[in-house]
């Protein structure tokens, strides 16, 4: 399956054998536990010298073909499954990370991780620093001073700010330091860090593997032997996904090249359709030769996304008669689905930061986020007009 090109791999991946019965779909096992005929067969799977199962809160066979079908697609040698992004992300920084040691990062993590940095690894006495997201010297600087592991996310939220991958891992590696990636905005149609030599990839499946809004999970990838680690802490500490969320997952997922290149297309479509308009002050996408990361972004990925974001001209309320007047996007958080999913990340992602903390985040007050959906763009862009004519 190694050797299949990506659409292939969605569909077949974990799923090249008929299933029980001859099922070509993958059944539901909604059993926690798994019974065995002699008990020197059950002994031989606890020992993990035999393949079996015999907890659902640590393997389930409906869960291991979803885990099966992201290590296919991230060319990885193992991956394991969360209940959510955030529970991968949780266990993956808990699995290897202890008191004493040092994490280095950047400003724009995913709202929930940067919590985690700011808020709950310092209590556990894990040093923490957070460099300015597109400042690499810094990151470099930091990397060199020692630490255990660094933690990367590109591109980032709301502005889709890039970091050069290949430049940044190999720095880490100098230093002897783990290097994990979340790769949920760029999905592994786009980007495969992997393949630039980080450590371990973690994944929102809530978004775009998924795909639908309807379930959420987490995977993470990575060598055997990392992702036995992070197996372990997560079968104990118990975020383990569920066989039902799982099968959703593999549903969507069967059609994640579709979606991902036609969000791709999309996206860039209207980047460069708003980028034109004179309602329209700035717009940030790394597929518009604007952008700052444009050439990174290029260089490390095979297709530039499907979320972007553009501030309005004037103040906060033109945001409002706008968001108001759309007609085809979820005025909601989150991204990664069929349909738009639009907001203002002063709503939504940075609620709780301060208006100075935004403008250090460079993050403009009348900034909206759009996570672009399959639907044909042309309707798209003129509603988005007609709304933007209404200010
Ligand atoms: C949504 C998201 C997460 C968290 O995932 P959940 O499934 O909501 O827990 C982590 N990282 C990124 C980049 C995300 O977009």
């Amino acid at each position: 399956m190694n050797s299949k090109k990506q659409g292939t791999k969605a569909v077949w991946g974990g799923q090249s054998e008929l299933f029980y019965q001859g099922a070509t779909q993958v059944p539901i096992v909604n059993s926690v536990t798994f019974g065995y005929d002699n008990v020197d067969d059950w002994f031989d799977v606890a020992i993990g010298k035999k393949e079996g199962h015999i907890y659902s809160r640590n393997t389930n066979p409906t869960v291991a073909v979803f885990e099966e079908k992201v290590r296919v697609l991230e060319n990885a040698e193992a991956a394991t499954s969360f209940s959510t992004g955030m529970a991968g992300i949780s266990n993956t920084l808990s699995t290897f990370l202890s008191q004493g040691d040092r994490v280095v990062s950047i400003k724009d993590t995913y709202g929930g991780t940067s919590i985690i940095f700011l808020e709950f690894l310092p209590k556990h006495g894990i040093e923490v620093t957070l460099c300015d997201t597109a400042n690499h010297e810094e990151i470099e600087a930091e990397v060199k001073k020692g630490c255990k592991m660094l933690y990367l996310e590109t591109p980032t939220n709301p502005t889709l700010k890039i970091l050069n991958l290949k430049r940044l891992i190999k720095s880490a590696h100098e230093v002897g330091a783990l290097v994990v990636v979340d790769n949920t905005f760029a999905t592994p149609i786009n980007q495969q860090p992997l393949e630039l030599a980080a450590d371990i990839v973690l994944h929102s499946a809530t978004k775009y593997l998924g795909g639908h809004s309807d379930a959420m999970g987490g995977v993470a990838c990575g060598n055997k032997d990392l992702i036995q680690q992070i197996f372990h802490y997560r079968e104990i500490n118990g975020a383990s996904l569920h066989a039902n969320t799982a099968y959703m997952l593999l549903r969507g997922i069967q059609t994640l090249e579709l979606r991902v290149l036609r969000q791709n297309e999309n996206a860039m479509k209207l980047a460069e359709h708003l980028e034109k308009h004179n309602k329209i002050e700035q717009v940030f996408y790394p597929g518009l030769k604007s952008h700052s990361g444009h050439k990174i972004a290029s260089e490390q990925m095979t297709g530039f996304g499907g979320v972007l974001a553009f501030s309005i001209k004037g103040d906060f309320e033109n945001v409002k008669v706008f968001l108001n007047s759309l007609e085809l996007a979820h005025l909601a958080a989150s991204l990664g689905s069929v349909s738009t999913l639009i907001g203002p990340p002063k709503v939504t992602s940075h609620v709780e930061a301060t208006v100075k903390e935004r403008k250090q985040l460079g993050i403009p007050e009348n900034l909206i986020r759009c996570a672009v959906g399959i639907e044909n763009i042309e309707d798209i862009i003129a509603d988005f007009d007609k709304a933007l004519l209404k200010i």
